[in-house]
């Protein structure tokens, strides 16, 4: 596991970056199968199948990429660190998606206007099949990983194959149909719904990012708790107001000012402040946050104040 740990220079992302590196394997691997099927038969839905796979294997490697550069450390012309490296892997996704469902929205059309019967359907749908199993036991795998390391990220990947896993299985089910009904058109009609699903699938994953690039606050229930924690930890100070989040890849970046009574010490105040921080990393993880000293003449009766 070295390599890993290397690429990353961050011990506790080690089985995360396992299972992202794993995942572009497998990605790789269903990509080759899914490609023969199509070669075989010159399905169009199969075709669709085999491009969706191509999306997440890009997507798979630009997210290992970005999540290298996201990790490094801030420097002098980075001071907030390179967290909104991960917001380019779902621009690029974004592109890629729109340029796939053309592809196949292309061939469908093709396709409907002039049917016509595969070739070597049996073989074709065998080997996309072993491919959706593979692709169904690593979603499995991610479900069941990521719930046991409490990876978001990694969760939604496995609901995103998930996804995957369920339309390849409607389009083998759909071929299958096609084959033995002899209504070919069945197929690029089918190649044309998973042309819709690719497109809802990246519209969601560039709307995530759009929320991340407008700074978006980290989500009502999340901020509630932050409160409580804040509202316990500043043992000392009397008031809490102008909290502001936002968050950037991993990492959430949270700011307010504190009221302490005016006539403690800058080093007491300091304390409460570090207090404060370290009660909020712990609940949270990875947070930078920020906080600005008032003496009490500032307060605002309103905000959180401090129990
Ligand atoms: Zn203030
Ligand atoms: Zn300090």
């Amino acid at each position: 596991m070295k390599p890993y740990r290397r690429l990353i220079g961050h011990d506790s992302m080690t089985p995360t970056l396992r299972l992202a590196i794993g995942s572009l394997v497998v990605g790789i691997a269903v990509l080759g199968l899914k490609a023969i099927a199509y070669w075989l038969t010159g399905s169009v839905a199969l075709m669709s199948d085999a491009l969706e796979s191509i999306v997440n294997v890009v997507t798979a490697l630009v997210v290992l990429i970005a999540l290298r550069v996201a990790s490094t450390p801030a420097d002098l012309q980075h001071p907030y660190g390179h967290h909104k490296a991960e917001f380019f892997s779902a621009v690029l996704e974004g592109v890629m998606i729109i340029v796939a469902a053309l592809l196949i929205i292309e061939a469908a059309y093709k396709g409907i206007l002039n049917p016509r019967p595969l070739d070597a359907p049996f073989e074709g749908l065998l080997i996309n099949g072993l491919a959706t199993a593979i692709n169904g036991f690593w979603c499995w795998m991610l479900l069941v990983q990521g719930r046991r390391h409490k990876s978001p990220a990694l969760v939604a990947d496995g609901h995103h194959l998930l996804s995957d896993v369920i339309s390849s299985g409607a389009v083998v089910v759909g071929v299958l149909l096609a084959v033995i009904t002899g209504w070919y058109v069945l197929d690029p009609i089918l190649a044309s719904l998973v042309a819709l699903n690719i497109l809802w699938s990246g519209w969601k994953v560039v709307k995530s990012s759009l929320s991340g690039l407008l700074d978006e606050s980290v989500p009502d229930d999340r901020l509630a708790s932050m409160r409580a924690i804040i509202s316990a930890a500043a043992i000392g100070a009397i008031e809490v107001h102008d909290l502001k989040t936002r968050h950037a890849g991993k990492m959430t970046f949270v700011e307010f000012h504190l009221v302490v009574p005016g006539a403690i010490s800058v080093s007491e105040a300091h304390d409460i402040c570090d207090k404060v921080e370290q009660a909020i990393k712990d609940e949270f993880g990875d947070v930078t946050v920020t906080i600005h000293i008032e003496p009490d003449n500032q307060a605002l009766q309103h905000g959180v104040l401090v129990l």
